[in-house]
C-alpha cells in the first residue's frame, strides 16, 4: 500500500522511507523542479552527498541506473526509474540570502527553509545540517566557456523519477518557488510523491 505526500508549488514537505523502499517523485505539472536532501534516518550526520556521488559517478549529471552516495560513501538510493533523464546535482538549494541579496526580494520563499522547517520533526536541529541538495527534474546545461545555466525543465506532466532506498531515510524535498527568474517556468507547481514498500 503506497503513501502519499503532496507538495504544494513552492513548498517543502518531509517524510521517512524504509531500506528497500521505492520512492516516486511525480511532476505532476511539468517543467518543475524538485530539491531533494536525505539523512540516514539511524544517524542525522551522515547524509546523501553530492559531492561523494559526483566522485564515484565521474559525471556532472545522474541517470538512470546510478546509484546516491552518502557523505561516508555508502549507497542511499538507486535511480530505478526516470522518464525524462534531465537533472542537477551540483546547484545548491536557493536560499533567504540568495533572494535577499540578488533579488531584493527579503522574505521570499525557498528551498532551504522549505526542506529545513519540516525536517525539524525528525531531529535535524539547523539549516545547517541539511547538505546541498539533489534537483531532480533541474535542467543545468553546460553552456559557453564551461559555465553552467539553469533553465526551464523540460519536463511534461507526470513525469516522475523512482528512487529505491537502500537504507532506512529521512528525505526532505522542496518545490522551487523560483519565480522571478526561469527554472520553474517562473510559476511553482506541486509534486506528488508515492512511497510503496519495495523488494527487499
Ligand atoms: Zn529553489
Amino acid at each position: 500500500m503506497a503513501r502519499s505526500v503532496h507538495v504544494p508549488g513552492g513548498h517543502g514537505r518531509a517524510f521517512a522511507a524504509k531500506a528497500g523502499d521505492l520512492i516516486k517523485l511525480i511532476d505532476v505539472k511539468g517543467r518543475q523542479a524538485l530539491d531533494f536532501v536525505a539523512f540516514n534516518a539511524d544517524d542525522l550526520s551522515e547524509t546523501l552527498s553530492s559531492v561523494e556521488t559526483r566522485r564515484a559517478l565521474l559525471s556532472l549529471y545522474i541517470k538512470l541506473g546510478d546509484v546516491l552516495l552518502s557523505s561516508r560513501g555508502r549507497p542511499m538510493f538507486e535511480i530505478v526509474e526516470d522518464t525524462i533523464g534531465v537533472h542537477d546535482y551540483a546547484v545548491p538549494a536557493c536560499d533567504w540570502s540568495r533572494f535577499a541579496v540578488e533579488f531584493s526580494v527579503p522574505g521570499h520563499r525557498n528551498c532551504l527553509d522549505n526542506m529545513f522547517e519540516p525536517l525539524g520533526a525528525f531531529g535535524v536541529a539547523s539549516p545547517l545540517k541539511v547538505p546541498e541538495p539533489f534537483n531532480f527534474f533541474q535542467s543545468s546545461p553546460v553552456v559557453e566557456d564551461g559555465r553552467t545555466a539553469v533553465i526551464d525543465p523540460p519536463s511534461r506532466p507526470g513525469d516522475y523519477v523512482v528512487l529505491a532506498c537502500r537504507m532506512d531515510v529521512t528525505c526532505a524535498v522542496s518545490s522551487c518557488p523560483q519565480d522571478i527568474i526561469p527554472g520553474n517556468g517562473l510559476v511553482p507547481t506541486e509534486f506528488a510523491i508515492e512511497i510503496a514498500a519495495g523488494r527487499d
